[in-house]
Parts: structure tokens; sequence; C-alpha cells
């Protein structure tokens, strides 16, 4: 249930109610949907100046039970929906997203404070990305396998099932249509938990984008950690794809190990620049300022901290502070989301001064309502402080100086997380080594953001796992099967002579027999015996007794894989092991990783 304040702001209240709220320690706004117990009621207010945006209520573990409950019952029919169809399904979707944008991106102005140009681009870019979806949905597909010759081999990809999409409030739109996307077009069905700091905004891309589908493929749960994690838990979702804090991942990795459903992380970053002595410092500095003010630094990639070379050090400081100060005086950033984050980037500016930091410009909480925060520049750091270690949600500029290019990198690769990095330089050599070494999804080479479309990367260690995006997500959203076709044994064929290879019109099997080319040593590492994929034999013998023709995925002989009873007629891996349970032949062999 959902009710809106009218829009003027005023009132400067801040309540979640429901559960015992947990504040941050000094913080003067209550953490929204974070309560331990049971879940309440969210309470929204405009980061611009604390007026109340509207109420939402969280949905309990009933609500979520329920949710998955009928997303499951709607997945049969959705996957069996023609793949074209649903990506036709998508491109409504994407319009319908369009024509209401303005509305939405209002929505998400008055709920995350992103500023209206941003607001409007992130929900355009969530309509491109449906697109985007729609188009290379239906052409994502499985691949033909070269096997026997009268027999046809190949993969399909089928979708996982129920999908939970768990996503943040920093651009709230664009970042859900992409879980959506890929998940809706490739046969799932989704329930989708937007961030308690935006539920307004969720709630209204889940009627605009459910509208179009089915019933319940697409189902909205609103709530913070607490309906998060009750449907993190539920038996019945098979894959989390969860965009998000790196700590919060975690938790959800935890919990999706004893479910056994697969995970997709694309979580926090601590992203570097680095900054070489041959380049021009004023540059340099705006593509500094752009990377750490853009949606006053809440954005994953932002740049995080800054190293230097001591040769363009001053020039370069000059310059960013330059640019952070006419944006401050501007008023071009807008506020941070709410009072709790702008009370964790305070807390890791104060760190960074109490530990020989200066802060040049910015550094300190404003006087007013709202929760704003300005661009800030901070010099002398070292990579003892919180601000170069950890991810700092804001308008941060931490600037370490370096002596050379070696040390730049050897700081900006000594680092838990590993979303991106970028480099500034003229020396093809550095830039070389820096795309080698940096051990970071998403390498940048002369400019903060940008890149192609489609270019997605798994993030590397605290940042996350598997592709959140991109075309590769279509994989992380289906299931690879291989399929083989063999040629059936029709009455009166039993026996018959095998003919020589050749035209069409010739017998449709050969037997393969001890001393032919797979037993020759010619097999592929795949075959059967090796616990692979399927080699290209000819066609294994007919069972006598059944009639039935081992599948080339059937350990050795055409034992069942999965029977460890010691009775299958499989000779493999019994021969070996007596009554040891049959390694499945998708396991590696022993003494493989
Ligand atoms: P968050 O992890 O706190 O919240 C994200 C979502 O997770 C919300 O819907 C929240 O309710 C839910 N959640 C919280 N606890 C949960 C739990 N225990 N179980 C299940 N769900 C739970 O993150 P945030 O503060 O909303 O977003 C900011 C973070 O997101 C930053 O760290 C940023 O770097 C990251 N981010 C990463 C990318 C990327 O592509 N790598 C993109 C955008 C944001």
């Amino acid at each position: 249930m959902t009710t809106f304040a009218p829009s003027t702001p005023g009132e400067h209240g801040t309540s979640a109610a429901g559960g015992a709220e947990e504040r941050p320690a000094g913080g003067a706004e209550p953490a929204r949907g974070t309560a331990p117990g049971t879940p309440g009621t969210l309470t929204v207010l405009d980061p611009r100046d604390g007026s109340r945006v509207g109420d939402v209520v969280e949905a309990d573990r009933e609500a979520v039970v329920d949710a998955v409950r009928r997303a499951r019952a709607a997945h049969d029919a959705w996957m069996r929906t023609d793949a074209a169809a649903r990506g036709q399904l998508l491109h409504e979707a994407a319009a319908a997203l369009r024509e209401r944008a303005p509305e939405l991106a209002a929505l998400n102005q008055r709920e995350t404070g992103k500023p209206q140009g941003d607001s409007l681009g992130g929900v355009l870019a969530g309509a491109d990305t449906l697109r985007q979806y729609a188009e290379i949905g239906p052409l994502h597909r499985g691949r033909s396998l070269v096997g026997a010759r009268e027999a046809a081999d190949f993969t399909i990809d089928q979708p996982r099932g129920v999908v939970a999409a768990i996503t943040p409030w920093n651009d709230p739109v664009a970042v859900a249509c992409g879980l959506l996307g890929a998940a809706l077009v490739t046969g799932n069905t989704v329930v989708h938990k937007p961030s308690e700091r935006c539920p307004h905004v969720g709630e209204l891309l889940g009627e605009i984008v459910a509208g179009v589908l089915p019933a319940d493929v697409l189902v909205t749960v609103s709530g913070g950690a607490l309906t998060g994690a009750a449907l993190t838990e539920q038996p019945d979702v098979d894959a989390v794809a969860h965009v998000g804090s790196t700590a919060t991942g975690r938790r959800i990795a935890r919990v999706a190990a004893l479910t056994g459903a697969h995970v997709v992380l694309e979580n926090g970053g601590d992203d570097a620049l680095l900054v070489d002595a041959d380049v021009d410092p004023a540059w340099a500095a705006e593509q500094a300022a752009i990377g750490a003010f853009a949606n006053a630094g809440q954005i994953c990639t932002s740049v995080e901290r800054v190293y230097v070379h001591r040769a363009v050090a001053p020039a370069f400081v000059e310059a960013l502070v330059a640019e952070a100060t006419r944006r401050n005086e501007r008023g071009e950033l807008g506020p941070l989301v709410d009072g709790r984050l702008r009370d964790e980037v305070q807390r890791q500016v104060d760190d960074a001064l109490a530990g020989g930091a200066r802060a040049l410009v910015g550094g300190a909480v404003p006087a007013g309502p709202g929760s704003w925060y300005p661009a800030t520049v901070l010099v002398d750091c070292t990579s003892r402080m919180t601000v170069m270690q950890e991810e700092t949600f804001g308008p941060v500029a931490p600037v370490q100086v370096v002596d050379d290019f070696d040390e730049a990198l050897a700081l900006a690769c000594a680092d838990r997380y590993g979303l991106a990095a970028t480099v500034l330089t003229g020396s093809i050599a550095h830039a070389n080594r820096a795309v080698a070494e940096l051990p970071v999804g998403t390498v940048k080479v002369n400019a903060v953001f940008g890149g192609a479309p489609g270019g997605s990367a798994q993030p590397r260690g605290e940042s996350g796992a598997g592709f959140g995006y991109g075309p590769e997500l279509l994989d992380e959203m289906t299931l690879t099967k291989v399929v083989h076709y063999g040629v059936p044994v029709l009455p009166g064929e039993r026996g018959a002579t095998p003919r020589s290879a050749g035209g069409a019109d010739e017998a449709p099997r050969t037997v393969a027999t001890a001393g032919s080319a797979d037993t020759a040593g010619l097999a592929s590492p795949g075959s059967p015996a090796e616990g692979g994929a399927p080699a290209a034999p000819a066609d294994p013998p007919a069972d006598t007794t059944t009639g039935r023709t081992p599948h080339p995925q059937d350990p050795a002989e055409g034992g069942d894989p999965d029977d460890d009873t010691g009775t299958g007629t499989g000779t493999g891996d019994e021969g070996a092991g007596g009554d040891q349970p049959r390694v499945h032949p998708s396991q590696p062999a022993e003494g493989e990783d």
C-alpha cells in the first residue's frame, strides 16, 4: 500500500514506523527498512529539504512468500511463450516507460534527490535497456556441436525459473531495467525488490512494466533489508541478482549457498584514478572531477581515490579545486540520498582529516535542511585512511601524490574491491601495464566514463560475481542443456550390416568398437570416459536388452550417470572403484580443480 504526500516541500519530519528502527551512530535520520524485527512502514523523505514524500508498507515474509508463489505459478506459461513474443512485450514495456518517463523521473528526484535531467536520463536509459534486451533476447541461442555425422548435437538455453531482482537507489530505473529485461526476455518470472530509499519509484516502475505483461510475470515487493532477506531465503527462488553494497552482496551469497540459488552480484567499488606525469593536468583534473562528483559521487564506478604523479600534482590539484569550487558555487550537485549516507561520508572525511589530510574545498556538512554535501577535495591522503580504502558514496576526491607510475599502479592494485579503474597517461607502455595488472573488471584509459555498448565484465574481488549487465547477463539468467539426437533403431534394422560412410541414402549408423577412432586415442578430452562433454564418436551400440541407445554423456558404456547403486550397466567407474560412488561425467577428474 502506498500513500503520497503532496510534492510541496516544507515538512521536515523523519520517521520509519513499524519495527524498532536501527539508527546510525550520531545520525539524525532513521535507517529505512533496515530495522530488525517485523517490517513496518517506510516513510520516504525528500533529500532536498526533508519533506515527506510518502509512506509504503513493507512486505512481510508472508507477502514475500505469496509473491514468489505467484511468480512460480506464472512461470510455466511465460516460459512457453515464444521468445519473439516475449521480446515484443518488452518492446511494449519500453514504450510505456518512455511515455511515463517524466512522471517517473520527477518521483525519482523527490525520493533520491537525483537532479531532474539525470533522473530523466536514467529512466530513458532504462527504457533503452529494455529495448535492447527485447532485441537480443530472442537471438540468445545455443550452439551447434560437431558430433557423429548422422547425429544432431547442440545446446539449448532455458530459463532458470523465478529470479529475485534486488536493486539499489542510485540509478533505480536504469539498474532495475537491466536485470528485469534480461530475466524476463529469457523466460524467467521475476520478483523485484526495489530499494527502500525509493519504493515509490520501484512500485511505479513495476506497475508500468507489469502492466504490459501477463499477470504475475513481474511482481514487485517493497521493503528494506528484511524484505530482501526474506526474498533471498525462499527455496523457490532459482536465481538472485543483486546490485548494491558489498556487505549486502556477501549476505545474499551466504543465504543463496544454502538454497542453491544462482547468484549474480554487482556490488561496491573503490575505483582508482591514476594520473601519469605526461598528461595535461587541467584535463586530468576535469576527468577526476567528472569521475568523483557526477551524481554527487553516488555511482558505483565513481572515482574513489586519485594517485597523481608528483611532476603534475600541484597543477592538477589547483585545477581540481577549481572544478569543485565551480560546482559548489553553481549548485550543480544534487543532495546525497539521505542523512544516513551523509553521516557515513562525513565520518570518512573526518577520519582522513584526523589522519593528516587537508580539505582544500568542502569537507563539512552545510547548515540547513536536506542532505546536501559539497564537492570535496582532500590532499595529503595516505593509503591508511578509510577514504582511500573504502567506497565513499559521496562527492569526495581524495588525492595521494606518488613518485612514479610504478607506485601508482601498486597502490591502485592493493585493494579488496575490483570494479573499475582509470589511467590517464600518454604512455602506451603504462596503459598496457595498467590493463594487464589492474585486478578489476573494467579498465578505462584516458576517459573516466564511456565505453562501447555491451561491454560487460565480471567484477573482481569484493565487487561482485558474474555478469550483471550486457549480453552476458542473458547467460546468467539461463541454464544450458546439451542435446544429442542419435539415430533410432527401427524394426528389422537391428544387426543390419553397417554401410560405409557416404551418401545420404546409406544406413544411418555405424558401430563404435574397440579400436575404432575414439578408442584409438583420438577421442576429444570431452569423451565420456574422460568425464566431459560428449565427443564425436561413431554412434554407440544400442543396448540389446532395452533397445536404448546409450547417451554419449553416459559414463563409459551407457550407465546411468546418477546411478550410484552399483547396479547400473555402466562400467567406467565401477570397474575401478567397486562400490565406490560413481563420478558424474560432468565432474572434473581427480586432481583437477
Ligand atoms: P544495499 O546493498 O544496501 O541495497 C541494495 C538492495 O539490497 C536494496 O533493495 C536493499 O533493500 C537490499 N538489501 C539490503 N540488505 C539485504 C539483505 N540482507 N538481503 C537481501 N537484500 C537486502 O545498497 P545501496 O546502498 O542501495 O546501494 C549503494 C551500493 O550499490 C553502493 O555500494 C554501490 O557501489 C552499489 N552499486 C553497484 C553497482 C554496480 O553495477 N556494481 C551499481 C549501482 C550501485
